[in-house]
Formats: structure tokens, C-alpha cells, sequence
């Protein structure tokens, strides 16, 4: 009950007492009026009794004295006139009954009038007065008279019933009352609570509780909004610290599983991640395979350029290999200029393989560092799970071992490892894995053809006036032999290699060039030029500068650009020719006839010189139109305004049939093949141009 009461709200619980107290006073009022007009009315009743008795008793003195009942009940009959009075007697002495009086019958009055009573006597069924009679001084009898007392209590009820309705009015007004009061004391430490259960269920410290209601309330919202304010600061800093500790949480996992250079998982996730790999492939009987990648030459990138380029490079080179490959597979750098990725798909070899030499092509594309272009290349070696590996060491031993077989292959290249031992990578793959150090390594070197000016009658040799040369690139691989550049240029061409081999083979023919043009100062020279050469400013404006710091003249050198470069004919690309024309180039199209190029687009390219393909000088001699397409060129050629030259000339015929169809220059067999340096000198009738290395 205590406890109910408690948990009552303390609003209720001052309204609850108010009133209980409003009803007692009401109460002990109530009573009090009751006892006090009980008091008035005993009061009242004793002195009309006495005066009554007394009145009584001096009329029936002379009765009483000489013992006349008659007269003494005449008397007592007067009190008929009070209606209370419930029966009267008049003693004397020796206790006769003189006189009685009495309205009803005696047998229900509560008091037995005696002769021997004295004084007052209170009874709840009535008032009983004994009153001496007195004459003169003396006491001749007694008088007894008994009142009832219905009226008083008719009165006392009456009173009573006031008193009740009084109080239960005024018990019922004071219960507004009592409220208002119990809401003007309560309010505001109800507000309190009301803050403080929000607090506990928002969390929210930065609640405030109102001031007002009394001192003690204010004091109260005051230390708690103190509270909070420090509750608010404890909050706050807390959450300060939280968020730091989360971040510093966060970097330690950065730190333990990612490469702060790349921003690619590291090698202690490789080593969780490859677990991972094998344990599925071994329990769902699938596969996965492992790729090493080892950057070539990146040491000398981080020499030559800064360790800052060479991370820049890095980064780089992480961003290739993921966007390369699916979100799926897993690209780690294990550290220095070493990647690994993770094909957890359950892929085939062969799937791996293509994987692999996409790799190799992404890495040996050029990157832009600040204001310079380098070069790496990828050495890959790939082993799959299952099929080459029985577990995760032996797995990452292979995939190990696969990339230094591409690495000793030549680097450049991927290797696969294969259960059944280390075979010999293919041809492809050796001038692929080759290619790049061969430039290094000094395997390069130019042969030169001689352009002539066609004699009127097709002579052959030397007799013909040579205008120029045309340098073609030459390979003497340490272990394949001669490789042609029908075979390696492609290469070159796929894996960005064509670049510097390019700028090379200009700057080098340029040397000769120039030594030769000491004895014969109109002699040409025609470089070939790959489309892949064109594709950066950078590359163009690096073609430029060989030429400007060779020395020569503009028109001394020529760039022959195949037709298929032709077919993009965006601003830049036309842009890109007409810098390399202005910087002095000649611009011829190879291998006319063959390609693309739209006749209409022709006339707004800035080019020097159209070379008809030998696929149509072969042509020549035999159909009927045969030399309907080569009469053409020369035709476009004419209109155009630009030089035709014919190539691949091998019988007199031909070359007197295109000199009848006004082709007056051309290059072939005929007049002499791709030649040494020493041999092309020669055949100008220059001195060997020795000191210079090819
Ligand atoms: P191309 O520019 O059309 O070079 C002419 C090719 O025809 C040369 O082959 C040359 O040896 C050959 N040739 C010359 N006269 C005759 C002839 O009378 N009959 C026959 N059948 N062939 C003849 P080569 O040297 O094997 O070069 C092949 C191609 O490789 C070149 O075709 C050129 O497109 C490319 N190439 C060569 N050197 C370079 C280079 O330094 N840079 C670039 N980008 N490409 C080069
Ligand atoms: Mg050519
Ligand atoms: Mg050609």
C-alpha cells in the first residue's frame, strides 16, 4: 500500500494529503460545532427547567403547605403549556405524591420520579429537575419534573446536518484547490523528470531544464543543467575520442593490410587472401590461380627520375592491374616493384594465360611522370591451383619460378608454370620477353635502301641516280638470329617498345644522314614511323627534337606513315602532322593503296610523297588492268602535287613501265636491297662512315 502509494506521482500525492487533511479539519470543525451547541442546549434546558420549577414551585407552596391535591394538581396541569415536559410531582414530606402531571402514560419515561431525589439529572431519554418548594424560607416539599428531549436533539440533527453539508462543500472546493496547489509545487519538478527521462532515452545532453515554479526547483534545474553541461562536455570528448581511436583503428588495419604507396592490399593480406583462395578451391573442389608480377627496369626509373616518380609510377602501375582485372580478383603489391594477383574463380590456364599477357601489355604502355614519359615493363609468371600446385607453398613457389623464367627469358613476358616442367617459351613469346633489352643490348642495327630517280630505259644498279635511302630497322637476336620487322615491329607496336625503338632508328639514321649529305648534300632519308609514335604530343614533339638538333634541313628527312594512321582524321591527329611538317619532315604515305585512306580526306593532310605498294607494282607486267591501280596513284599523285614514289621494283619492266606511266621515282631489288652502312655508303660512293656504332 506504502509502496503503491509511493509510485503515485507526486502531484497525486499532494493532492491525496490536502485533502485527507482538509477532511479531518473539516471533521474535528464539524464535531466541535456539534459538542458546542450539545453544551448550548444543556445549558438551555437546565435554566428553563430551573425557571419553570421554580415559577411551579412558588404557585403550589400554599397547596403543599395546608395538603391540597386539587390545587397542587391545578398547577402542575399548567404544564401542558410545555410540550416536553413528560411528567411532573409534587412531594411532601414523608414522600407523599400531592400533585402529578402527566401527559402520557409513565411507563415509557426513562426516570422514576422519587421523593428522595436532588438537583439535575441528564439521561439520553430525558432531564429530570428536583426543585424544593419553598415558604417562606422553608421547604414544605419537593417538586420533581422530568423534559423530554426530543427537541433538542430534533435541534442538535439539525445543526449536525448543517455542519456536515457545510464541510462536504467546503470539502469539495478545496479538491480544485488542492490540485492547483499540488500543480504549482509539483509542476516544475515534474518538468524536471520529464528532461531527465528524455535524456536517459535520447542521449541527448544537450537538453536543458527551464527555470522556474521556487527556489529549490530553481536550484535543482540549475545543478542538473550544470550536470548536463558536463555531462554534455564528457559527451563530447568522449565521442571526440571515439572517433579518433576509429580512425586510429582504421589506419592500423590500413597499416596491416594495405600498401601505403598503392593503396593495393599488402603482402599480409596476400598471405591471408591466397589461404583463403586455396582453402575454397580444396574444399569446393575448385581452382585458383596465382600470378607474380616483377616490374623490369624499374630500378633504373627510380634512379634516373626520383623516388617520387617512381612511386608515382608504381601507383600507377597498381591502377592499371586493377582496372585490368575484375573487382573480384585480388591485386597485392608485396613490396619493392613486385604485384600479385589472385583469381579466386575457378578460371582454366587458358584464361590465366590471356589474363597474364593483357597484364604484360597494360604495364608496358607508357606513363606520363610530371613532365616526362617512361617505360617498364612486366616480367609475369602464373601458376594454377590445383592443376600446377598442391598447396599454397608450392603454388607460390611456381608462380615464383614462372616469372623468373620470364624474367631470364628477357623480360617483358609471361610465364605459365606447368606440372610437367619448364617448357621453352614460343617464338612470339621470346621476342616478346627480348624485345625491350635488345635496345639496350646493342641487337639492333639499320639497314638502307636506296630511293633512286627510275632510269628512262629501267636500268638496273648503280647506275641509277639515288635521290635517298629509306632505313629499315634490323634485329640480330642473340639466339632466334635475324628477326624481320614484319614480325617484330607488331610486337613492338602492342607493347609501347615501338617508341624509343622509333626516336632510335631516326636519331641514327639522322647521324648518317648527315655525315653522308658532307659528300652528297641533296641526299634524302625516309624513316618508317608507327602510328603508335603519333599517339602522344610528347613522342611527336621528341621526333622533332632529333631532327632540329641533327642539323639538317628541312625535307632532308621524310616519315612514312601508313595509311591505316590515316583513317583518324580528328584535329589532333592532323594537328600532330602538321607540327611534324612545320618542324621540317617530309610526310610520305606507305604502302599506298593498301590501307584506308579516303581519297576525299586525302588533300587535307599535309603530306610530301605517295608510295606505291609493291603489291601493285608486282602486278605490272602481267593482267591486262594491272597497272590500272599504280597509273592511278600516279594520277592522285600529280593532282595532288606531291612526289610518287614506286617500291618494291624488281625487273626492268616494271621499272620501265611505271616510268612510261610518269612515275619517276622508285626503290626495289632492282636497284639495290636494304643494305649495310658500310655497304649504302659504299654505294654513294662515300667513305665507310666509320666511329659511328649502329
Ligand atoms: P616498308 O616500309 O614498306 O619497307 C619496305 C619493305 O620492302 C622492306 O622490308 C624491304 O626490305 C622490302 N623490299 C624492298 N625492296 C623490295 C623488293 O624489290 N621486293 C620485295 N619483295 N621487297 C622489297 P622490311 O625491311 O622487311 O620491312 C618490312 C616493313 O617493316 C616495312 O615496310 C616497314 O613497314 C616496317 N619497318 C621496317 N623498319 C621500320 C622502322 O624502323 N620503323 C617502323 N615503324 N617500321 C619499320
Ligand atoms: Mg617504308
Ligand atoms: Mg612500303
Amino acid at each position: 500500500m506504502r509502496a503503491r502509494a509511493r509510485n503515485r506521482s507526486i502531484q497525486r500525492q499532494i493532492t491525496s494529503l490536502g485533502m485527507v487533511l482538509t477532511g479531518l479539519v473539516l471533521t474535528v470543525f464539524a464535531l466541535g460545532m456539534v459538542a458546542h451547541e450539545i453544551a448550548n442546549r444543556r445549558q438551555t434546558l437546565e435554566t428553563s427547567m430551573t425557571t419553570e420549577a421554580e415559577i411551579i414551585g412558588a404557585n403550589s407552596a400554599a397547596a403543599v403547605t395546608f395538603g391540597n391535591e386539587t390545587e397542587a394538581n391545578e398547577i402542575l396541569a399548567s404544564l401542558a403549556a410545555s410540550p416536553d415536559v413528560l411528567q411532573a410531582r409534587i412531594f411532601v414530606p414523608g414522600g407523599r405524591v400531592l400533585g402529578a402531571y402527566s401527559p402520557r402514560t409513565t411507563s415509557a419515561d426513562c426516570h422514576r420520579l422519587s421523593p428522595a431525589g436532588r438537583g439535575w439529572e441528564l439521561r439520553w431519554c430525558g432531564a429530570v429537575l428536583y426543585r424544593p418548594i419553598l415558604l417562606h424560607g422553608e421547604t414544605v416539599g419537593t417538586l420533581a419534573m422530568e423534559v423530554g428531549l426530543a427537541s433538542t436533539y430534533r435541534a442538535l440533527a439539525g445543526t449536525l446536518a448543517f455542519s456536515v453539508l457545510a464541510a462536504a462543500l467546503a470539502f469539495g472546493l478545496s479538491i480544485p484547490l488542492w490540485r492547483r496547489v499540488a500543480a504549482r509545487v509539483a509542476g516544475p519538478l515534474t518538468r524536471l523528470v520529464d528532461i531527465t527521462e528524455r535524456v536517459s532515452r535520447e542521449q541527448d545532453f544537450r537538453l536543458r531544464a527551464p527555470a522556474g515554479g521556487s527556489r529549490e526547483v530553481d536550484a535543482l534545474a540549475r545543478g542538473f543543467n550544470q550536470m548536463m553541461a558536463q555531462l554534455q562536455q564528457r559527451d563530447e570528448r568522449l565521442n571526440h575520442e571515439l572517433s579518433q581511436r576509429r580512425q586510429a583503428e582504421v589506419r592500423l588495419n590500413d597499416l596491416a593490410y594495405f600498401d601505403n604507396v598503392t593503396g593495393l592490399h599488402n603482402r599480409h593480406y596476400f598471405r591471408e587472401r591466397i589461404d583463403a583462395a586455396v582453402g575454397r578451391a580444396a574444399r569446393d573442389g575448385g581452382s585458383c590461380a596465382l600470378i607474380y608480377i616483377d616490374l623490369d627496369g624499374f630500378k633504373q626509373v627510380n634512379d634516373s627520375l626520383g623516388h617520387d616518380r617512381g612511386d608515382e609510377m608504381l601507383r600507377e602501375v597498381g591502377r592499371r592491374l586493377t582496372e585490368t582485372l575484375r573487382r573480384s580478383d585480388g591485386v597485392c603489391r608485396l613490396g619493392g616493384d613486385e604485384f600479385a594477383v589472385i583469381i579466386d574463380d575457378n578460371g582454366h590456364a587458358a584464361q590465366v594465360e590471356a589474363v597474364a599477357a593483357k597484364l604484360v601489355e597494360v604495364v608496358a604502355a607508357p606513363y606520363r611522370l610530371g613532365d616526362r614519359t617512361a617505360y617498364v615493363s612486366a616480367s609475369i609468371g602464373a601458376c594454377l591451383y590445383p592443376d600446377d600446385a598442391d598447396d599454397r607453398d608450392s603454388l607460390m613457389r611456381h608462380a615464383d619460378g614462372a616469372m623468373y623464367r620470364a624474367k631470364q627469358g628477357g623480360k617483358n613476358a609471361y610465364c605459365l608454370h606447368h606440372a610437367g616442367g619448364d617448357e621453352p617459351p614460343s617464338r612470339h613469346q621470346q621476342i616478346e620477353q627480348t624485345l625491350r633489352s635488345a635496345l639496350d643490348a646493342g641487337q639492333f642495327h639499320l639497314a638502307f635502301q636506296p630511293q633512286v630517280a627510275i632510269p628512262p630505259d629501267g636500268a638496273a644498279g648503280q647506275r641509277a641516280t639515288v635521290l635517298g635511302f629509306e632505313a629499315l630497322l634490323r634485329w640480330q637476336h642473340p639466339t632466334l638470329g635475324p628477326v624481320g620487322p614484319a614480325e617484330f615491329i607488331p610486337i613492338a607496336e602492342a607493347n609501347g617498345m615501338i617508341v624509343p625503338l622509333g626516336e632510335w632508328v631516326l636519331s641514327e639514321s639522322c647521324k648518317r644522314l648527315v655525315l653522308w649529305r658532307k659528300a652528297r648534300p641533296a641526299l634524302r632519308l625516309s624513316v618508317n614511323l608507327s602510328a603508335r609514335q603519333l599517339a602522344s604530343v610528347d613522342a611527336v614533339e621528341r621526333l622533332c627534337q632529333v631532327l632540329r638538333s641533327s642539323g639538317l634541313p628541312p625535307g632532308a628527312v621524310e616519315l612514312e606513315l601508313t595509311e591505316t594512321l590515316l583513317v583518324d582524321r580528328s584535329d589532333t591527329m592532323l594537328a600532330r602532322l602538321h607540327h611534324l611538317r612545320q618542324a621540317g619532315f617530309g610526310l610520305a604515305i606507305d604502302d599506298f593503296g593498301t590501307g584506308y585512306s579516303s581519297l576525299a580526306y586525302l588533300d587535307s593532310f599535309p603530306i610530301t610523297t605517295l608510295k606505291i605498294d609493291r603489291a601493285f607494282v608486282r602486278n605490272l607486267s602481267g593482267a591486262a588492268h594491272g597497272d590500272a591501280i599504280a597509273r592511278a596513284i600516279v594520277a592522285i599523285g600529280d593532282a595532288l602535287e606531291v612526289e610518287v614514289i614506286a617500291e618494291g621494283i624488281e625487273t626492268p619492266a616494271q621499272a620501265a613501265a611505271l616510268r612510261a606511266m610518269g612515275c619517276r621515282l622508285g626503290q626495289g631489288y632492282l636497284f639495290a636491297p636494304p643494305m649495310s652502312e658500310a655497304e649504302a655508303a659504299r654505294w654513294i660512293g662515300v667513305e665507310a662512315t666509320a666511329g659511328l656504332p649502329v
